[in-house]
């Protein structure tokens, strides 16, 4: 049963920590889903295959298309969407995303990789968005750490990853041809509406 299934991979990736979305976050992006009729859905970061199993969960229709670099992470994700019986509907690639390119589009195309690389990420993937399809962003938060005065953060490495994601807020915040909301929902998430 799939309620089972999501309850062992939730524990998975507690003892592993593995950083999987948020219940919040998870709800808002599936209403999202079942709310603007989404079908074709990229995702960046399919860590152990939580987010892509719910997303797909929310309607038959919906497939797939996601990418993880991590080994043992990607054959974990396969393992649990086999046990969700969704293998025709979520293709999955062992990849770092920054090495794929293909010319689908998508309705939607969820981010949730390496916060450094959010908006190389955008940028390359863009060009597979639908016209008026959306790109979500999870962790624009970075647990509470972009509301941070920055000279509370001690370590240089860190300090840099928190300058990054609040580059990429004011890129999305700034770009032309998106409408982009910034949500209080779980870590964070930034939700980009194509106008152009
Ligand atoms: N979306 C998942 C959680 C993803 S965690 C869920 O909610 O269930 C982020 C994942 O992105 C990690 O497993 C990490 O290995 C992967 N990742 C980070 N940068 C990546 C990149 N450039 N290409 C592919 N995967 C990446
Ligand atoms: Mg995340």
């Amino acid at each position: 049963m799939l309620e089972e299934l999501i309850k062992d991979i939730k524990n998975y990736a507690d003892v592993n920590n593995v950083p999987i979305m948020s219940d919040s976050g998870m709800r808002y992006v599936m209403n999202y889903i079942s709310k603007h009729s989404v079908r074709n859905i990229l995702e960046i970061g399919t860590a152990i295959g939580y987010s892509a199993i719910m997303m797909c969960s929310v309607h038959p229709e919906v497939v797939v298309t996601t990418i993880e670099r991590d080994e043992k992470r990607y054959l974990e994700a396969i393992k649990n969407i086999k046990k969700a019986k969704m293998e025709d509907r979520i293709h999955l690639i062992y990849n770092d995303a920054l090495e794929v390119s293909f010319d689908e589009k998508f309705d939607l195309i969820f981010i949730d990789a390496a916060k450094a690389q959010n908006q190389k990420l955008f940028e390359r993937f863009e060009r597979n968005l639908e016209s008026e399809g959306t790109i979500i962003t999870d962790n624009m938060n970075f647990h509470g750490l972009v509301e941070k005065d920055p000279e509370e953060i001690k370590s240089r490495d860190l300090r840099q990853l928190v300058r990054k994601v609040k580059d990429y807020h004011t890129f999305l915040a700034n770009h032309y041809a998106y409408e982009t909301e910034f949500l209080d929902v779980g870590d964070g998430i930034a939700v980009s509406h194509k106008i152009v």
